[in-house]
């Protein structure tokens, strides 16, 4: 069987290699075999997660063009088929084997702790307390995996039943500690020369403290290796290991029509790690994981999870406790032309019990629905949370649906019958019928042209049996957005090459075939003296940090003014200030200002919240809370 994992790549030095090895035509599909690394790197404290990936090859290590979320595993045998383009590879990357889930039952961790010559602080953590943190006090990591997976996973020594903590071990100092590649083997090293075998684990985790280095951790996806920096909590090493064992980020997604927030539109903006409840955000205290990670990580029984494919009422229980009945519903968004279904809307309840879910009396997890965007395809991996109270100064918090509300999306319509009880809830649902199952034609004639707002992308519009109702838009295989007319801005394109699809969908939620991808050339010039051959691939910069964001408010009679500044290497392509979730102005810069009138405004505590992007597409935001005592 084989996986296709939809990434377009550019594999610049392969390519060019084997033009040297084997002369052929600029357009003749070609394929490469290679290892497929994948590892995601978490910097929760500016909300910001990036995965790298790259394709091993003879030697060669050759990092993939910018990309999105996508699903891929580490260490995935892959063959890459495709066109050369402008010194590119334009293609599918299709994995050769199925990978291997991570197996349940007591897993095999090994705790590295590894400190920095030259560093003469003293060790943050004893191996006693890490052993506590990792393996064995009730609020553990493994603690947390035991609970939501009714006892089927929990972490283990095998030198020590209480686990397996070793170091500290000294490495050698690097010019750039927080890059883990540059030390790892160092590390692994002298654990041999201590007598310790690292392959022998199922799971190995890095520890250092490194208060320079940007993010809290890293981890393989679907790979056995993880890096912990700093926080020594359950939050981060359950988050690594959440990666270790195939699962992306708990997003949530903000979205508009007509300049209001809505639940779920064509117009939104996802939250990367915004999911107050689930172990995949950043939130503490951290949660279970929700429903669809629950089915990924192989917790759930098939009974547990439910499709509905039809109107009706519906009985769903909280996964707090392991039972038969069904804890997930799950109900398809988007089908490609073969019935293949793209993305769910994913349904859920929760339960206050336990270690780790410990809702307060009447909390909004517990007293509604939670809808989720869910699926491999939209949002290939990652989950995007739903508002269903859209613009209320509680952000996400209580973005339940409440009892008696109806939630409808494209005919759907979704309704909690009455208030939960005893962790149990009647929903009801409503398909609209008949079902339309003609898919769109492919969109062509697909163009994309740089400006100074971005990359404008054109096409010719499709036609349906019932008619277009929009288009999604990928760019390097990932999703960018959706938009009802055949055009497109992407506001957040990197300055290297990129190739775009785009595709139609019809009110039912059929998507169409993705159309021919359009390659866009790099735009950075040359080093200085420099000569490239035609063939050669184009400079690829990367910014990889993000704005540094300041926010400040002044109260001036019955008016407040708010002035948000960013500043960032690269530049900034726009800033956004938000006042409790409603967006109130957007400018292309680096400044603002927003003149806010208090006439009207309640009493009490007010969130600011502005957000940079950079040119590069890198996040950066600032959140205060404004008080207002009249
Ligand atoms: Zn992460
Ligand atoms: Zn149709």
């Amino acid at each position: 069987m084989t996986v296709q994992v939809r990434l377009k790549v550019g594999l610049a030095a392969i390519a060019v290699g084997l033009a040297a090895a084997c002369p052929s035509s600029a357009l003749a599909a070609q394929s490469f075999d290679g290892t497929l690394r994948a590892v995601i790197t978490d910097d929760l404290h500016h909300g910001r997660g990036s995965t790298d990936y790259r394709l091993e090859s003879n030697g060669r290590s050759t990092p993939p063009l910018p990309t999105g979320v996508i699903e891929a595993d580490d260490g995935a045998r892959v063959t890459v088929t495709g066109t050369r383009e402008q010194g590119h590879i334009v293609g599918d990357v299709r994995s050769r084997q199925a990978a291997a889930r991570a197996a349940q039952g007591p897993r095999s961790l090994a705790v590295m702790l590894v400190a920095f010559e030259g560093d003469t602080r003293a060790p943050p953590w004893t191996p006693e307390q890490v052993r506590s943190r990792l393996f064995s006090d009730t609020s553990s990591t493994s603690a947390f995996f035991a609970e939501e997976s009714y006892g089927k996973v929990s972490l283990v020594g095998r030198d020590d039943a209480g686990g397996d903590v070793f170091g500290w071990y000294t490495v050698p100092d690097v010019p750039d500690p927080c890059d883990q590649n540059s030390w790892t083997a160092s590390a692994v090293a002298a654990a041999k020369a201590d007598g310790r075998d690292l392959s022998a684990y199922d799971n190995v985790m890095f520890m250092i403290p490194r208060e320079d280095c940007k993010w809290a951790g890293k981890g393989q996806l679907n790979g056995g290796t993880s890096w912990i920096n700093g926080e020594l909590t359950v939050r981060v090493t359950a988050h690594e290991l959440g990666h270790n064992f195939g699962l992306h980020h708990a997003n949530t997604l903000l979205c508009t029509a007509g300049g209001t927030a809505v639940t779920l539109s064509d117009t939104c903006e996802g939250y990367e790690y915004h999911d107050p409840w689930d172990a995949m955000g950043f939130y503490n205290p951290i949660r279970h994981n929700h429903g669809w990670n629950l089915e990924r990580l192989g917790y759930l029984a098939p009974s547990n999870v439910r499709t509905v494919e039809a109107s009706g009422t519906y009985q769903v229980r909280s996964a707090l406790a392991e039972s038969a009945e069904v804890t997930s519903l799950k109900i398809p968004r988007t089908r490609k032309a073969d019935g293949e279904v793209v993305d769910h809307l994913s349904l859920e309840l929760r339960e206050s019990g336990g270690v780790f879910e410990t809702f307060s009396s009447g909390h909004p997890a517990t007293t509604g629905l939670t809808i989720r965007l869910t699926g491999v395809g939209a949002y290939p991996l990652s989950t995007h949370l739903l508002d269903t109270r859209p613009g209320t100064a509680n952000y996400f918090f209580d973005a339940t649906l409440p009892p008696g509300q109806t939630f409808s999306y494209g005919g759907t319509e979704i309704r909690l019958v009455a208030p939960p009880s005893g962790g149990r809830a009647t929903v009801e649902v409503v398909i609209p019928l008949p079902r339309d199952t003609q898919a769109p034609a492919a969109p062509s004639g697909l163009k994309a042209q740089r400006s100074a707002g971005g990359v404008e992308l054109t096409w010719t519009g499709s036609s349906d049996n019932r008619g277009v109702s929009g288009y999604e838009v990928y760019r390097d295989g990932a999703v960018l957005g959706r938009n009802a007319v055949a055009s497109f801005r992407d506001a957040s394109a990197g300055q290297g090459a990129h190739a775009y699809e785009v595709a139609a969908l019809d009110e039912a939620g059929n998507i169409s075939e993705r159309s021919e991808p359009f390659v866009l050339p790099g735009v950075a010039s040359p080093a200085p003296g420099a000569t490239l051959s035609p063939d050669a691939p184009p400079v690829v910069v990367r910014d990889l940090s993000a704005p540094r964001v300041r926010l400040s408010s002044r109260r001036q009679g019955r008016r407040t003014v708010v002035s948000v500044s960013a500043a960032d290497a690269g530049g900034i392509a726009r800033l956004a200030l938000k006042i409790d979730g409603r967006r109130r102005k957007v400018v292309r810069g680096p400044r603002l200002r927003y003149s806010w009138s208090l006439r009207g405004v309640r009493r009490g505590r007010h969130r600011l919240t502005a957000v940079a992007v950079d040119r590069s597409g890198n996040r950066g935001f600032r959140q205060s809370v404004f008080s207002l005592r009249r």
